[in-house]
């Protein structure tokens, strides 16, 4: 019976993250990474799903992060788009279903990156100013001042500026 909506289990945001910045064709390029294995992620609803599944679901998502003023607009086409709803069931709580054809993994993390917009709005989405780097991030800092995906690019970035700095200053002083 394909009328049966199935209940959908949010996704957490970290697990969604690491589906966008490991599976997204963007951020793969942008790493250079396009003909690396992907690797396995350690996510449940992820081990059902098969490599288009993820990739197509990794791609729908990384443009939310990158465009944040969309943001709201584009997740709520993709939940219509998917047949993603929220009823109440039997306990009279709210929950998110899907039809039983519906992508479990794209209703999962839409489910998961929904709530968690509805909770923080989407200003703590965000994607790297790294060179060679378009990785997806949630700002979680008091003065939503992150900008780069992680250490490593921010050490690289903070690098690059100080040899940029140290060549201007030489050629100054010349
Ligand atoms: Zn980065």
């Amino acid at each position: 019976m394909d009328l049966v909506d199935e209940t959908v289990v949010d996704l957490p945001i970290e697990d969604l993250v690491v589906l966008v910045n490991e599976y997204a064709d963007i951020t793969r390029s942008a790493a250079g990474e396009s003909m690396d294995n992907y690797p396995e992620l350690a996510i449940s609803v992820a081990a059902t799903a098969s490599r288009p599944e993820l990739v197509a679901t990794a791609n729908h998502l990384h443009p939310v992060f990158a465009d944040s003023d969309r943001a709201i607009d584009r997740l709520n086409r993709m939940a219509d788009a998917i047949g993603l709803k929220h009823r109440l069931g039997p306990d009279g709580r709210l929950r998110w279903t899907r039809p039983a054809h519906a992508d479990s993994l794209e209703c999962a993390a839409l489910a998961g990156i929904i709530d968690f917009v509805s909770a923080h709005g989407t200003t703590v989405l965000g994607v790297c100013a790294a060179d060679n780097c378009v990785d997806v991030y949630i700002d979680t800092s008091q003065a939503h001042s992150r900008r780069y995906c992680s250490a490593r690019c921010n050490n690289k970035a903070r690098a690059a500026r100080w040899r940029a700095r140290h060549r201007a200053s030489s050629e100054q002083n010349r």
